[in-house]
């Protein structure tokens, strides 16, 4: 990962964790809980869908700065996306959070930024529970994800 890349990465981590966007419930909406017990990290999704779309979404937990960035990114991420949109970014982000593939901001965006994550890989939980969550959400899945 370049220079640049790394600030940003610190950067997006600080500011989200510090103000993240869509932090509230969605009360008529679709809804999952996910914990990370390897840190900590809990986290709510609330999905509100239009037909295939994702209307509005949001988020509610507590955790470490990589997850509460992470969901706070992801919920400006997945609004507007159809679901099968947004489970082509999840598994292309899945990718590079994991190393497997190089951070392409063309294709991923802000989340390109996670791309950092990849260097800490005790870390890659953090940032993928919010994702596993929401797909929980769009599934409409009641029980609790767990990353373990
Ligand atoms: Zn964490």
């Amino acid at each position: 990962m370049n220079e640049e890349l790394r600030d940003l990465y610190q950067d997006v981590i600080i500011e989200h964790s510090k103000r993240p966007r869509n932090f509230h419930v969605i009360a008529d909406g679709h809804k999952a809980d996910g914990y990370n017990p390897l840190c900590g990290d809990t986290v709510t999704v609330y999905l509100a869908l239009d037909g295939e779309r994702v209307r509005d979404c949001a988020f509610q937990g507590q955790g470490c700065a990589i997850s509460t960035a992470a969901a706070s990114v992801m919920t400006e991420t997945l609004k507007g996306k159809t679901r099968a949109e947004a489970e082509a970014i999840f598994q292309r982000y899945h990718d590079v959070v994991t190393g497997r593939a190089s951070a392409d901001a063309e294709a991923l965006g802000k989340l390109a930024v996670f791309g950092g994550v990849s260097e800490f890989p005790a870390r890659v939980k953090c940032a993928t529970l919010c994702w596993h969550t929401a797909r929980a959400a769009l599934d409409g899945r009641e029980e609790p994800v767990s990353t373990e």
